[in-house]
């Protein structure tokens, strides 16, 4: 089946196509309404590219050029002859409880629950309707980052505050990332060879966040109502204590908004020592900076604890899995955190940690209590699959 994978964002459109699962290209619009915005298309089977400069006015103009460029390169020869188009939404509410076919009732919702994402849904929406306009008759379906947690129970993404919060204003844990730890559990499954699993997945990039997966299912997750909650991240601070937004406000006279931005692009291992790159964090940790120690050991000691909380949630872990940009290149990340929970049985061997393979595998010792795996992760392509089988089942 041809499947398109849009990750439509406000001022860019990522994209994949898979043809029969397999990848056949993939880039970026960017830039969408400057001067300076681009389309690019690679052909991944052999990294040849197409290119276009013209300025973008908007979402629609830009999957116009990138129909141009797939016929171009041979590719594809039109959007209208793809089978299915999955998009990504961040959030999906309290009512788009799972991946579904889009109609308008799906396009009314998602729209309706943009203010829990203002950033993200209203993109997402203005990618769909590009995508309806350019081929019509193409089923689209709505992969949500909120849904593989809808299976947590009521007292995980409950917050104590009064109910009616909750009843009347939609605020509870809705959790983040979850095709990437829906993607990234179910394949730890196969490699542990186990039909279902338990294990804590740790998805550690730009964002962070870890979830306990108890047989196959999300029981509990680090982010909640937005993805600022749980693990220290590049530019987001996590968890931390509320009181702390009152105290800020009167002792420096910021706005709610100010401390809203501050808190989630200014915070983090960035407000810590000036990096966001863990690379960079590593090399200067290397030279003996000890603001990038300090966030370096922040960082670990809060997945740490994360991990420790969902050891003692989970009836038994058959497994941890690192992913994202950190989990998947950082031994230096993995080999301290492992270090720490050592005393529960947890052995990494050191030796295959540190090589550096792109492929899944596990990297603890034989008598490692529990298995600690490193699992690439692939959205796009678990959003493929996801449309593959709802464009299937009509
Ligand atoms: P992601 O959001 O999943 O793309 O991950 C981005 C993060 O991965 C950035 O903080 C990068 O610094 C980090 N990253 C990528 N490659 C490496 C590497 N070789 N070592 C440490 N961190 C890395």
């Amino acid at each position: 089946m041809k499947i398109l994978v849009l990750n439509s964002g406000s001022s860019s459109i990522k994209f994949k196509f898979f043809d029969d699962k397999v990848v056949k290209a993939s880039g970026l619009i960017e830039k969408i309404g400057e001067q300076t915005s681009k389309v690019v298309l690679k052909n991944t089977l052999n990294d040849q590219k197409f290119e276009r400069d013209d300025a973008i006015k908007d979402h629609e103009h830009g999957l116009q050029v990138l129909n141009e460029l797939f016929k171009e390169s041979g590719i594809l020869e039109d959007l209208k002859v793809l089978d299915g188009c999955g998009h990504r939404i961040v959030h999906g509410g309290k009512t788009l409880t799972k991946h579904c076919l889009i109609d308008d009732r799906v396009l009314n919702e998602i729209d309706r629950v943009s203010v829990f994402a203002p950033l993200h849904n209203p993109a997402h929406l203005a990618g769909i309707k590009t995508m309806i306009k350019a081929a019509p008759n193409v089923p689209n379906v709505a992969v949500f980052d909120t849904a593989f947690h809808q299976t947590m129970p009521d007292y995980a993404y409950m917050y104590a505050l009064p109910y009616e919060f909750y009843d009347k204003d939609s605020i509870r844990r809705y959790g983040f990332h979850g095709t990437s730890h829906a993607y990234v559990s179910s394949k730890a499954a196969n490699l542990l060879g186990k039909s279902s699993v338990n294990v804590i997945s740790a998805h550690l990039g730009n964002g962070a966040s870890v979830c306990a997966v108890e047989n196959g299912k999300s029981v509990d997750t680090s982010m909640g109502f937005t993805p600022l909650e749980g693990l220290i991240m590049g530019t987001r601070c996590g968890d931390m204590d509320p009181a702390i937004i009152p105290f800020i406000s009167k002792a420096r006279g910021l706005s709610i908004e100010e401390i809203d931005s501050l808190m989630n692009k200014k915070s983090g291992v960035y407000g810590i020592c000036g990096y966001n790159d863990f690379r960079d964090i590593e090399s200067r940790v290397e030279k003996g900076e000890d603001r990038a120690r300090l966030a370096f050991d922040m960082f670990c000691y809060r997945l740490v604890k994360y991990i420790g909380a969902y050891l003692a949630v989970l009836p038994g872990t058959d497994g941890i899995i690192f992913t994202g940009g950190i989990g998947e290149n950082s031994a230096l990340v993995r080999q301290k955190v492992c270090e720490r929970l050592s005393h529960l049985g947890i052995e990494l061997d050191l030796n295959l940690n540190s090589q550096r393979i792109s492929t899944e595998r596990i990297v603890s010792t034989v008598n490692s209590k529990i298995k600690v795996c490193i699992i690439p992760t692939d959205e796009e392509f678990e959003i493929a699959r996801v449309t593959e089988e709802l464009v299937n089942k009509g």
